[in-house]
């Protein structure tokens, strides 16, 4: 069942010839057999899950409609709602908060009939990018154990990559669904700003936040994205258009487009990664598009820009977590102060203090103008070079990191870190769409990622290049050796 698609798994399903118990039962031996290797689940819902199985079965059973997702395992990023479950954004301070509420897409999914299986490890707060700023564990990449899965949804798209399950969700404030996909050889879909809801997911820079799905393939993608991009009057900033039928125009040719490859940024890339990518432009070329050169020069001021406006809004959105209302209230505070003070001190870790810190002095009067104001102006600029691009090509392609995957620890200096963000920040400060699909491997044998950016709102577009790309290289639905029952027997 670890090599079958959503698609196959609901097919099977559908076609009475598995059951929900039978796929819910294979997947949690999956995980208790696999997981202590590389630590993808903070907590997996057994009891939930098999409960929901057994009414998914006598659904079955009934004879009523099956939904797009029925009998599917999916995995949920740690800061994503399900009620009465936990939900730790891997973080000390929300240890044993469980959440009232359903999110959007989780209420979504199992409108579609999927199978929530567990919560995935991240980031604390999705604050990183190699999942190492988790209050509680280590995730380790399944193609290289002595490596990270990317991050902040390393967890995620470890949890795909290992075969646990053929979708898994997680949030995208920065990079944090592409770029560990790309780091783990599967696909990653950012969709357009307020296409997917964000009701339920707790808040990193509301303004940049997106959720998304992570899968084998564009095609999976797809069908999830059909189930978890409604309307929602939870989240003002919901897109009101109907839900775009994602699969139906996937396999249309791209032949006679044309995509923008902003080649003058790519100077600093390594050897590997600009021979990788320079190949995927090949094989566009090959598939009858028009590779134009973009002018994307102002995407050296984004990093700066992110890293302003990302703390600005996480530095507010955090200001919830005071001791009282939510998660830890530290044991020794006596005053009002000290609760605010002691409970913050203790259920942070280092990054978010430090993001907080740095959000809270780029908010400050004096210096709003200097830094926020400022970053404001540059983020509408970058949302103008975004468009001026879009007027000579249907889409963009670059990669998605600078780097494959990389050893746990390598990374000391968090602003070195925060650099290698600078091909995936740009599409969250302009709200586009944008996907990450494998494209092959480093002699390390760590697996590359191309990233394609669309224009706002032509999600369907970007998924249907993706698959374009997919359908015509041999780089994606590939199963790690550690984790392929053929090559362990
Ligand atoms: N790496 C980026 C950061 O650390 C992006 C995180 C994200 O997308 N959640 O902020």
């Amino acid at each position: 069942m670890y090599r079958l698609s959503a698609r196959a798994i609901r097919e099977e399903f559908c076609k009475k010839k598995i059951t929900a118990k039978q796929i819910a039962e294979k997947t949690l031996e999956r995980i208790s057999l696999y997981d202590k290797k590389i630590g993808t689940f903070l907590s997996v819902m057994e009891e939930r899950v098999m409960l929901k199985a057994s009414a998914l079965d006598r659904k079955r059973n009934s004879g009523k409609p099956l939904g797009a997702l029925a009998g599917v395992p999916v995995s949920i990023k740690d800061n994503i709602h399900i009620q009465g479950e936990k939900t730790t954004c891997a973080s000390k301070f929300l240890e044993n908060y469980k959440a009232v509420f359903d999110a959007t897409v989780v209420r979504l999914l199992e409108e579609a009939d999927a199978l929530i299986i567990g919560k995935t490890n991240l980031d604390e707060f999705a604050m990183g990018s190699s999942t190492e700023n988790s209050a509680y564990q280590l995730t380790k990449n399944p193609w290289n154990l002595k490596c990270t899965p990317g991050g902040s949804s390393g967890g995620s798209a470890a949890s795909v990559a290992a075969r646990f399950c053929p979708i898994s969700l997680g949030t995208d404030t920065g990079g944090s669904i592409r770029q560990p996909a790309a780091f783990c050889g599967i696909v990653g879909f950012k969709p357009t700003y307020g296409r997917v809801s964000r009701y339920g997911l707790v808040a990193f820079a509301s303004s940049l936040d997106q959720i998304g799905p992570l899968t084998y393939d564009v095609k999976d993608a797809a069908l999830c994205m059909q189930v978890i991009s409604r309307y929602c009057s939870h989240d003002s900033t919901s897109i009101k258009s109907p839900v775009e039928n994602y699969l139906k125009k996937l396999d249309q040719p791209i032949h006679g487009q044309t995509v923008g490859v902003p080649y003058s940024c790519l100077s600093e890339l390594d050897t590997g990664s600009k021979e990788h990518f320079l190949e995927a432009i090949e094989v566009f070329k090959k598939l009858g598009v028009t590779i134009v050169d973009v002018d994307l020069n102002l995407l050296k001021y984004a990093i700066a820009v992110y890293y302003i406006l990302a703390t600005a809004e996480a530095s507010t959105n955090l200001a919830r977590f005071d001791g009282i209302r939510f998660g830890k209230r530290a044991k020794d505070a006596k005053t009002l102060e000290e609760i605010y003070v002691l409970s913050r001190q203790e259920g942070f870790g280092a990054e978010v203090k430090k993001r907080i810190l740095l959000g809270t002095y780029v908010l400050s009067s004096g210096y709003q103008d200097a830094y926020c104001k400022k970053a404001q102006k540059v983020r509408t600029l970058l949302i103008k070079m975004f468009q001026q691009a879009f007027a000579k090509c249907s889409m963009i392609a670059m990669p998605t990191s600078p780097l494959t995957s990389f050893p746990l620890g390598k990374f000391q200096d968090p602003v070195q870190l925060y650099l290698q963000d600078i091909f995936t920040v740009s599409a969250n400060l302009a709200g586009l769409p944008a996907i990450s699909v494998p494209n092959g491997f480093s002699e390390e044998n760590l697996p590359y990622g191309l990233q394609l950016i669309g224009p706002y709102m032509h999600d369907t577009e970007v998924l249907r290049f993706g698959f374009a790309f997919e359908s015509v290289t041999p780089f994606t639905n590939l199963v790690p050796p550690l984790f392929d029952n053929n090559v362990n027997k």
